[in-house]
């Protein structure tokens, strides 16, 4: 890491994406900062136009700063969305100062926007991580939570009411039975009780075949007695091939 005077206003330290400047000293809005600064390029030379790194300050069509050499101060400060400082450009002096454009407390990070191609280039397909659109993504996410917290909230209160609804069913059901039940019941006693119907089946064909027909009310017995019926059909149509 480079050698920063302690007169200087500033320190790198660590930053959320790495390393940062940090101002030590209140720096006044409008205050020069620091340089940036390094060896100038130029876009008609083949060579210097093949130069690639993310320290690359564009001065206009044809100079550019390299400023990925160490004793550029200023490749330290990180981009913004909201800055406290900016890039101030002089062109025809191939020159470019870092200048406060807030008042700067010490502990702050120094920060300046890196313009829209950098920040296309390098910064959007990772995501900016700049305070202000950390900030953005903070509220996002809260308010995404907020969001899971109300459907939450809203499906325990249907789950709710529908539990308190099949209990209310729950608690309607016996009195619609009881008087199905007191009406079986009652069919049931007429025909079981009624002496005189199990008494004239008895005195007739067997006992036991006369009492279950009378408990049978279910259609089930009905069925079964028309099976045996369509049986007894087809036993004659044998027969009579057998007669042929
Ligand atoms: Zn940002």
């Amino acid at each position: 890491m480079p050698v920063i005077s302690p007169k200087k206003p500033y320190r790198i330290g660590r930053s959320r994406t790495g390393l940062g400047l940090f101002a030590t000293k209140p720096i006044k809005k409008g205050a020069k900062i620091v340089r940036y600064f390094g060896p100038l390029l130029d876009s008609r030379k083949k060579k210097d136009d093949a130069v690639e790194n993310k320290y690359l300050f564009e001065l206009n069509g044809r100079w550019t700063i390299d400023g990925s050499v160490r004793e550029n101060i200023a490749r330290y400060i990180n981009h913004a969305c909201r800055p406290n400082a900016e890039s101030d450009v002089m062109p025809r002096k191939r020159k470019v100062v870092i200048r406060a454009i807030k008042n700067i407390e010490p502990g702050e990070e120094i920060n300046y926007d890196y313009g829209t191609d950098y920040f296309k280039a390098y910064l959007k397909p990772i995501g900016c991580r700049c305070a202000a659109c950390e900030k953005k993504r903070k509220k996002k996410r809260a308010e995404a939570r907020a969001e899971r917290l109300r459907l939450k909230l809203k499906a325990e209160r249907k789950a709710l009411k529908k539990a308190r609804q099949a209990e209310k069913a729950i608690a309607n059901e016996p009195l619609q039975r009881k008087p199905g039940a007191q009406m079986n019941g009652h069919a049931n006693g007429v025909k079981l009780n009624g002496q005189h119907v199990n008494g004239q089946h008895l005195n007739g064909d067997g006992g036991q075949i006369s009492t279950r027909k009378a408990m049978s009310v279910r259609p089930g017995i009905f069925t079964r007695a028309s099976g045996n019926a369509s049986k007894q059909k087809s036993k004659p149509a044998r027969d009579s091939r057998a007669l042929a």
